[in-house]
């Protein structure tokens, strides 16, 4: 092993146990002991933002030794998601598919993250959280709450991409405005023919082309596939004001996710997220009251980006051949994931009420 293949260290100064963060605090707690220690603040308070053009040529040439690091992964064979394990973590379940994982770590160059938010909310209120969420399921199977065991919750610092740009977008379309005619018609009333008035829409269509010019301020894409997007959306806002200068006393207890999406892949995922407002910005621009959009061509300059790392509560677990994950934002509290309904919980809600429907129908028949 060279000595970039070694997880850092972190013994507890009273008993040399392995150290975890303490969510919630600047401190690392010993789970043995309780000898809190305090995390020493880096000198360094400003995240930069790198520039996109110029990290993404170096990665390429392989020459991006000062943006990289050697990160020992461990690999999920089932889902293949792929994990920083810490040096007291070992295998166990897969915190994205449920699937038993042997630690064998293999070293894997990666972007450094320039920054995390720490863990705030702790296990027990992240699994008191999920309890209550659970019971506001409505038809839920029963047999869940063995299945979702909340002691299977684990710790991730999941990876994402964070870009800034200054658009600038040429576009060609046309704009509409509406005008109206009055046109006769004939209509029956009372059995007699006859003719009325009204007011028609029309559009007139014109061409019209312009540009605009949008800035974006950290645009956040989630670096990996292997949690539903959807739920990972949900779990927003982030305080990002908030985050730190990475820092591995961040870490012990909890388990880094590399990341899955690749730096131009985050692009991609970016520019759609932009286009949205760009499209807006078009449509004010063109004016009328109706807008099309037949052209346009966007360059994004000064495009810089930040690899960040946010903490998430994290379980999966199988339930009759389904994956089914859940999520707890780690900064909020808010919960999000999906599943499994009751096939028997809802045919009974549906059915029960109908009976009784009968039955009273029968009854008022009988004696009513
Ligand atoms: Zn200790
Ligand atoms: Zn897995």
């Amino acid at each position: 092993m060279s000595d970039s293949d070694k997880v850092e260290k972190f013994p507890c100064s009273n008993c040399g146990a392995d150290l975890e963060f303490k969510p919630g605090t600047s401190s690392l707690v010993c789970p043995y002991c309780q000898t809190e220690n305090t995390i020493e603040s880096s000198e360094e308070t400003i995240i930069e933002e790198k520039d996109f053009a110029e990290t993404l040529l170096k990665l390429k040439n392989q020459e991006a030794n000062e943006e990289t690091v050697d990160m020992i992964v461990t690999k999920c064979d089932t889902c293949g998601a792929e994990v920083s394990l810490g040096e007291n973590q070992t295998g166990g379940e897969c915190a994205f598919c449920g699937a038993a994982i042997v630690a064998q770590g293999k070293s894997e160059k990666v972007l450094k993250p320039e920054s995390l938010l720490p863990f705030k909310v702790t296990k027990n209120e992240a699994a008191a959280n999920f309890k209550t969420w659970l019971k506001k399921r409505w038809f839920a199977p029963k047999q869940l709450k063995q299945y979702a065991r909340v002691d299977g919750l684990k710790g991730i610092y999941s990876p994402f991409w964070t870009f800034d740009s200054d658009t600038e977008t040429s576009y060609s379309g046309q704009r509409g405005d509406y005008y109206y005619t009055t046109e006769s018609y004939t209509t029956t009333e009372d059995g007699k023919s006859v003719t009325k008035t009204r007011q028609v829409r029309h559009t007139r269509w014109r061409s019209a082309s312009g540009h605009v010019c949008n800035n974006f301020d950290d645009i956040l894409v989630h670096a990996s596939d292997r949690m539903e997007q959807k739920y990972v959306d949900e779990l927003e806002p982030w305080d990002l004001e908030n985050l730190a200068p990475f820092n591995t006393s961040y870490l012990p207890g909890f388990q880094v996710e590399s990341y899955s999406i690749d730096l131009e892949g985050g692009l991609d995922i970016a520019k759609d997220k932009m286009a949205s407002e760009i499209n807006y910005s078009i449509r004010n621009d063109i004016g009328g009251d109706e807008q099309r959009i037949t052209s346009k061509s966007t360059s994004y300059d000064n495009l810089k980006f930040k690899h960040i790392l946010l903490p998430v509560w994290m379980s999966a677990y199988n339930f009759k051949g389904k994956v089914y994950q859940f999520m707890v934002n780690a900064r909020t509290g808010e919960v999000q994931g999906t599943r499994p309904y009751s096939a028997g919980k809802i045919a009974a809600a549906i059915i029960i009420p109908l009976v009784i429907i009968a039955g009273a129908v029968i009854l008022i028949k009988m004696y009513g």
